[in-house]
């Protein structure tokens, strides 16, 4: 199968045959390159809704075959037969919840391999998904490492209730998205708002509670949406990648009520469960896979399960699209493509890629004389990140920021570090990019 062929597919499997048809029966790739794709509509009325609607799943979706992050513009061809392009905006507004769904429609009980590593905690979700709110695991509270399944297991429990409890109401949310939304609210003084939306639900499933670390007043705010949630029978469940005791940085009040309920572990897969999941994975890609091959794929990765997801669709793109025969051989090569490629080298270039993605601001800004708030500091944040991180001097660190002299540099580098000093919020947004960008990167 093509490549485009394989995306068609895919997307249909995700959307379902009826919108598939509705919006996508004319729809063609007519560009493909690193990490852009993109896609011919029938009409710029399609291309808008299909671009407020689905550019979520159809960024997934590219990304998922191509196992590299891209992005789609949808484009259409005008009355002389040139092309025009939609402008290519935010996809998806997140105080959307049902866009949302559409994406975590994906995680459910019925794709989720159970093995001795999830069982207790998989047990415990499904109680919690028959009867909310009722059940001793209250909150019940998931935690395990990086890539085990945390994610998967609460959005199956949303999904399950969305699907067979009609009349409750859960409600997912990164905790990302949590400190977005109350920060914001503050800032727009509608906190009435925010109290509207969480506390009028019968299920909270609150997703990565460390990364309250540090946020004082919404932990606060989530302390009393805990209570008044709890006091009136609602379920709450969180998931985090370490149990209660060991989160650091968070009240003690807030960690005796994650401690009252039901603490579950989800532990590291094995060799068979990682087999299991394999074979699972494969099935719903209709690809038979040679035991041999899945034992070896089994054996070679490590206990993140994206890392095996992320092999297995390589596999597939390579057996599809260039006839590679599918053997161990294959896959060897794979594997070892794959962990050389794992990481980007950094540079001064990605460093400010990096900030300018974080603050939402262009690269260009970064490097112009432009100096209001949001863009001084994400060039001060630059500023930083280099000297922090490469070993480079301080004058080229400024001729790379726009031609900036090294007192600038010095004043740009102290400025963030009195900042991090003083401010709790910001402190977490720059470690949290420091760490990802670390995880993602060498030297
Ligand atoms: P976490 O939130 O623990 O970091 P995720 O839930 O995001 O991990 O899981 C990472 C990937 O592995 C996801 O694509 C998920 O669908 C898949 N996955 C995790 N556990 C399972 C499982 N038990 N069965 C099938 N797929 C799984
Ligand atoms: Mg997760």
């Amino acid at each position: 199968m093509k490549k485009r062929d394989i995306f068609f597919q895919k997307l249909k499997n995700s959307l379902g045959e009826d919108s598939f048809n509705t919006w996508f029966k004319e729809a063609k790739i007519i560009r493909e390159r690193d990490e852009e794709f993109v896609i011919e509509l029938d009409s710029i009325e399609t291309c808008e809704w299909v671009e407020n609607n689905y550019l979520e799943i159809l960024n997934e979706v590219a990304s998922e075959i191509t196992g590299k992050k891209v992005n789609v513009y949808l484009s259409t061809k005008n009355s002389n037969g040139q092309y025009t392009f939609l402008k290519k905006e935010m996809i998806i507004d997140d105080t959307q919840e049902e866009k949302f769904s559409l994406v975590y429609s994906r995680y459910t009980f019925d794709n989720f391999v159970v093995a001795d590593f999830n069982r207790v905690a998989h047990s415990a979700a499904i109680s919690v998904s028959k009867s909310p709110g009722k059940s001793l695991y209250n909150p019940l509270f998931i935690f395990g490492g990086n890539g085990v399944g945390k994610t998967h297991l609460i959005l199956s429990i949303y999904n399950y209730i969305r699907k067979h409890k009609k009349g409750v109401k859960a409600l997912y949310a990164t905790t990302e998205k949590f400190k977005r939304d109350y920060t914001l609210s503050l800032r727009k003084n509608a906190l009435d708002e925010f109290h509207k939306v969480y506390r009028n639900i019968d299920v909270l499933l609150l997703d990565d509670v460390q990364l309250l670390k540090g946020w004082e007043s919404t932990q606060e705010e989530l302390f009393h949406l805990y209570n008044s949630l709890f006091m009136r029978g609602k379920q709450i469940v969180l998931t985090a990648d370490c149990p209660p005791a060991m989160l650091s940085g968070i009240q003690q009040r807030l960690m005796s009520r994650f401690h009252s309920g039901l603490i579950v572990e989800i532990g590291e897969p094995n060799i068979e469960a990682k087999i299991a999941i394999l074979r699972k994975k494969a099935e719903e890609n209709n690809i038979a896979i040679p035991f041999d091959v899945m034992e070896y794929i089994a054996m070679n990765t490590n206990t993140d399960i994206r890392e095996i997801e992320n092999c297995l669709r390589n596999l597939y793109i390579n057996v599809c699209l260039n006839n590679k025969p599918l053997n161990i051989n294959t896959a060897r090569e794979i594997l070892s493509y794959l962990q050389k490629t794992k990481k980007k080298r950094l540079t001064p270039e990605l460093i400010l890629e990096y900030v300018a993605f974080e603050f939402d601001v262009k690269k260009e800004e970064i490097l112009s004389k432009k100096r209001n708030k949001e863009i001084s500091l994400a060039r001060y944040v630059a500023m930083y990140l280099m000297r922090k991180l490469l070993d480079i001097p301080l004058t080229k660190i400024g001729h790379i920021t726009g031609n900036r002299n090294h007192a600038t540099v010095i004043h740009g580098y102290n400025n963030i570090v009195e900042k991090l000093k003083n401010n709790y919020e910001f402190r977490d947004r720059v470690e949290n990019l420091l760490y990802k960008i670390k995880n993602e990167c060498v030297n």
